[in-house]
Parts: C-alpha cells; structure tokens; sequence
C-alpha cells in the first residue's frame, strides 16, 4: 500500500488544475481536486467565457443598425434586456461548470467542493471539515485574483470584472480604470450594449505591450464607438452620491457614473494557501517560483497557470496541467514551448494577434520588413460603417521568415489561431505569397501584401 492516500492533489479546478487531475486519473493515477468556489474557474465562471457571449451580444446593435443597408427592414426598435443577457449567461455556465465535474468524476477523480490549504509538502487540510490528505504530489493550480488599484478614498464603491457580469441594474454610465486586456473588453462590450462608457488609464494609449498600429487603430475605432479615452488620468477619489458615484480625476475634472470597474491587473490568489509551511517560495507578487517542469521549490509540489504569472492564458494553464500530468505519471518529458503563443483581445472590433511585434523584432532581428495594410472591410460598403480592418505582417528581412502578424477587425482572433500554426512551422513570407487567396475574404489580404511598407536596419529605417 501507497504511504500516501492520494498520488496527486491538485488545489483549484480551473483549467489548468481540472486538465492535470483528469489527465493524472487517465494514466492510473488516484487523483483528488478541492475547489472552494465553483468548478471551472475564472475562464469557466466569471471569465473567457461569459466574457466571449456577453462580447457576442454587445455586436448585436451594430448588425441590426448595419441590416438596412442589406435590405431589413425592422419592424420595430430592438431592445436591450440586461437581466436576461445575465440569466442566459449563468445558464451557460452553470451547464459547462457541471460538465466539467461530470468529466472529473467519469476519469475518476475525486472532487472535493471546499478550500484547501497545504500542511506540509505532503499535506494538504481541507479546511471546512479540517481532514488532512496525504499526497504524493501536490498541485496548486489556485489562479489569481483582480488587484484594486491604485488605492484611493472610496475604492470600495468600484467592481471588479469578478462583478462586473452579475450587475443588478445595466450601468447607463461606465468608468473603466485600466488600459490592458480585461479594461478594453470591457469599455468595448459595454458602450456596443448602449453604456457611455469612459476608460481611463495611466499610460499615453491602451494596451501598453501590444503591436503600436494595432494599439492606434483600437483607439480610434473605440473613438468611433463613443468611448471617452482619458489617456494618463487616474481617479483621486471615488464618492457616492445622490447622482451616481463621483470620480474626481487626477486632470481635477470629475465624472458621475453608475459604476467603476477597477481593471489594473490581477495577482496570484496565493494569501493564506499555507505556501510557507511547507517552504514553497514566491516572488514578491506571491506568484509561486517554478522551473520548466513546473516544480516548485518543494520537489513534491508543482503549480501550473495563472498562480506562476508568467504567461496568463487560459491554454498555457491546460498545456501545463496537461503535460506536467504526463511527466509525473504518464514517462512523457514534453515540456511546454512557449513560443508563437496566439492571443486575441475581444473588442469590436477585435485584435488578434500572434509572434513579435515590429518594436520587438527590430530589437532582436538586423533586417526587418513591414507589410501593411489597411481597408474597408466589404460588408461596410453597403451598411456604411466607418470600421477599418489592419494588418501587419513583420518578417525578418534575411531569412524572410514571418515573425509575426497583427490583425485588427472581424474575426482577427480566428486567423491568429491558424496563423500561429503557420508560424511555427516556419513559414516565410514567399510562402504566404504562393499561397492562393480565398476570395471574396478579409484573410486573402495576408497573402496578397506585394508591397513592403517599410524596411528597418537594426532600429534604423532604410
Ligand atoms: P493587464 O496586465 O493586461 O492590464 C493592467 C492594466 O492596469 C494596465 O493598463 C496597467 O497599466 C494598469 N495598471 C496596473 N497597475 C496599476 C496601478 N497601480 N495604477 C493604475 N493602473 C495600473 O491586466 P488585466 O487585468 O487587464 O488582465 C489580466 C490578465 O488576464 C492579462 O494579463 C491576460 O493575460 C489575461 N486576460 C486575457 C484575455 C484574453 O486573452 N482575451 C482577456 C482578459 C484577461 P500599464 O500598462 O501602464 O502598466
């Protein structure tokens, strides 16, 4: 008999910790999960997911607004109805959330609906019945959680985006303070559902890191969607009042809205996790340390996702639960390349992006080539939309490998999904020029870019 009851434990059943049990449970393994709040986890509950389809209602208005240059007619003025938005979304969730626990439980794994804390390398107490479970492995998979910063007068007046998609009342006037993924969704989703939404944020453009075109043509198409962009402006303060909730601005204008949504980053959810205990080191964000197999400081404890900080993304997480679950039990030694990892912000319209940016490669790269370009999307002909769609295409200008691709408009996340497979294989840019258009699509334009926009010698321009 084992000397432990459990060979692994895995704390938290988001997507990376339900990955690694059920894939643990495949390969013979007997695996227990413990989840204090509900099974899926933030991309699951308050997340990727009700993110994406209240992102899929938020384009409703402009279809019906862009329908009569196609021949609708409506018949009569569509209506918005948040509560049902809401009741549809929990639906949803509720039904993938109970997916997932079907699917633990068919591999065979042991659910347990409670907190757990570590005790020791291996020991793990479930802390509302105080049972100790001995483990062989232990796997913190606990995610993070939303920072409210900065710290002002009357902070705890604004949500986080945990509770942003549960709101009682549809906020009429929104403020959103950030400028990185989460803070542009929203702003996005929110002014296309009829808010007049303000976004605030302390850096001179939203979505500081990303390709610069791409971040310029986000602002100005939010511009377009009425969103107030308040670059370098951070609230002093935030009062309730009669109106609403009064932000004094740090520019000493001030704004009433119905709600704040504070955006600023989130943070490894690792307080109280009895982390020190067993002696596992965190950095001074409290993301706990690991090598490229996931282990931490202790050899019996690993953590895989958002709780490292180091690439959070939902797939990143499954890919390191996934594998480090067949390291440990199944004699795999893949490890987790993090190259080319394809990423999409879902505004409207979105921006999907995979591979350097044109600042990145000119720092790493001596000769780099720039094709760009930037049009009318074809259904904006007849419907008389004003969007533009962009792309970018960086590619080393002596191999004529493609670097990276940065698109704006419909459907950007789906093309860098399959762009991303292309680039890792390698593709150059002639490759992408051989390749016969699909016609009539937005896509074709990627391999129709003849002519190079610009040429970069080492941070220098030809
Ligand atoms: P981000 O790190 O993307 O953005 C944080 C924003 O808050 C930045 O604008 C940052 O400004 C600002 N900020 C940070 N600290 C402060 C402060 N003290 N005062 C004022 N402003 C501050 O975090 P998010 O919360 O938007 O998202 C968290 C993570 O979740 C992302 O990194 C991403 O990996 C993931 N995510 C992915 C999505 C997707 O794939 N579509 C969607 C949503 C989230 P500055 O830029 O100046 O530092």
């Amino acid at each position: 008999m084992s000397e432990f009851e459990v060979d692994l434990f895995v704390i938290g059943a988001g997507s990376g910790g339900v990955r690694a049990a059920r894939i643990a449970a495949g390969h013979g393994a007997k695996a227990m999960i413990a989840e204090e709040f509900r099974i899926g986890g933030t991309c699951v509950i308050r997340g990727c997911v009700p993110k994406k389809l209240y992102v899929y209602a938020s384009r409703f208005g402009d279809e019906f607004a862009q329908a009569a240059g196609f021949g609708w007619r409506l018949a009569q003025k569509p209506e918005f109805d948040w509560p049902k938005l809401v009741a549809a979304k929990e639906g949803e969730i509720s039904r993938l959330s109970a997916i997932y626990e079907t699917n633990l439980l068919k591999a065979g794994v042991e659910v347990v609906q409670e907190r757990a804390e570590i005790e020791g390398p291996h020991q793990v107490r479930l802390t509302r019945s105080g049972r100790i479970v001995t483990a062989r492995h232990i796997l913190v998979a606990v995610g993070a959680a939303p920072v409210m910063a900065p710290g002002i007068p009357g902070l705890e007046h604004a949500i986080s985006s945990n509770e942003i998609f549960d709101l009682q009342a549809f906020p009429k006037k929104l403020a959103v303070v950030g400028g990185g993924y989460i803070a542009v969704e929203f702003a996005s989703i929110f002014a296309r559902l009829g808010s007049k939404v303000s976004i605030m944020f302390r850096a001179d453009n939203i979505l500081r890191g990303f390709e610069e075109t791409m971040r310029e043509g986000l602002r100005d198409a939010l511009a377009l969607a009425d969103v107030d962009q308040l670059c370098g402006v951070l609230p002093k303060s935030i009062e309730k009042t009669e109106a609403g909730l009064r932000l004094r601005l740090s520019d000493d204008s001030e704004i009433i809205v119905d709600q704040v949504l504070v955006a600023t980053g989130r943070q490894p959810h690792t307080q109280g996790l009895g982390l020190e205990k067993a002696g596992v080191a965190v950095n001074k964000a409290g993301a706990i340390l690991v090598d490229q197999f996931n282990a931490s400081t202790v050899p019996s404890i690993f953590a895989v996702g958002d709780v490292t900080n180091r690439v959070n993304l939902t797939p990143v997480a499954i890919r390191e639960g996934h594998l480090l679950a067949d390291r440990l039990f199944g004699g795999a030694t893949e490890l987790v390349d993090y190259d080319l990892i394809p990423t999409a912000v879902f505004t409207t319209p979105e921006l999907g992006t995979v591979g350097l940016s044109e600042a990145q490669a000119r720092k790493t790269h001596e000769i780099v080539d720039i094709y760009q370009t930037s049009f009318r999307p074809m259904k904006a002909v007849l419907s008389g939309g004003n969007d533009r769609v962009i792309m970018k295409v960086v590619v080393d200008g002596q191999s004529d490998r493609v670097l990276g691709v940065h698109i704006l408009g419909d459907d950007a996340g789906e093309m860098a999904q399959l762009l991303a497979i292309s680039l890792r294989l390698g593709a150059k840019k002639a490759d992408f020029d051989a390749t016969m258009a699909l016609h009539p699509s937005a896509a074709e334009e990627l391999v129709t870019l003849r002519n190079r926009t610009a040429r970069y010698l080492r941070d220098k321009q030809e």
